[in-house]
């Protein structure tokens, strides 16, 4: 016998702002890659090379729909990012080539259970349960670099319900986006549907069910999204 056992689903894909879909592969995220933020989660900020987690792809929540409140957690923060969308597959890319490999930018939210993540580092067990797990990762829509360019600074900040909550500026970031996919690159072959979340700045801090979460990035989008 033949053929697939259940019929495979389609791909997770991102509303494009021309009103395409970006068909997604995987998702890296970088562990922290600004300042700020690296100092308040008690790190050295120095300029010490960036680490990577993932989630899955089907973590992603479209905007516009609403994000049920993760399980098994009592303190689940929100990571305000840039979020790099990947349109030509490359390894070993060189910086100065980089940005050459980026179809567009979105603004995403990496969901964290942070209590389990602190009881992960404590245990040096991983964190893929307390980053990747169902509805870890919304996500706004997809701003072509056609259209954009891309962004190198500008404002990036999330509010809860009204009230601010994260600011940064994508100037701050520890290591650009074309760093970025130039290190990323060394370790995978980067693929067409790939997204690369950039790290957030300083801010983060706990969301509850009914938290309405507003995020901004200058040039690139917004997203408004309600835990439920
Ligand atoms: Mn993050």
């Amino acid at each position: 016998m033949t053929g697939f056992v259940f019929a495979p689903p389609l791909p997770v894909s991102v509303m494009v702002t021309d009103g395409r879909l970006f068909p997604v592969r995987r998702i890296f995220c970088v562990g922290r890659n600004y300042a700020s933020h690296a100092r308040e989660m008690g790190n050295d900020p120095n300029r010490e090379p960036p680490f990577f987690f993932t989630k899955p792809a089907d973590a992603l929540v479209p905007a516009g729909q609403d994000v049920p409140y993760p399980s098994e957690t009592k303190t689940v923060h929100h990571e305000i990012e840039l979020v790099v969308a990947i349109g030509t597959a490359g390894r070993r890319i060189d910086s100065a080539e980089a940005l050459s490999h980026v179809f567009g930018y979105s603004i995403g939210i990496d969901l964290t259970r942070r209590d389990m993540q602190d009881e992960a580092k404590s245990l040096r067990r991983p964190w893929d349960m307390s980053k990747g797990f169902d509805a870890s990762a919304p996500i706004g829509e997809i701003a072509p670099a056609s259209a954009i360019g891309h962004p190198a600074e500008g404002r990036i900040a999330l509010s809860v319900n009204g009230v601010h909550r994260q600011e940064g500026d994508l100037a701050d970031q520890i290591w650009p986006v074309a760093d970025i996919i130039e290190i990323l690159s060394r370790l995978v072959a980067l693929a067409p549907g790939d997204l690369i979340f950039t790290g957030t700045p300083a801010g983060v801090n706990t969301i509850l069910p009914g938290d309405v979460l507003e995020g901004e990035i200058s040039g690139v989008g917004t997203l408004r999204c309600r835990i439920v």
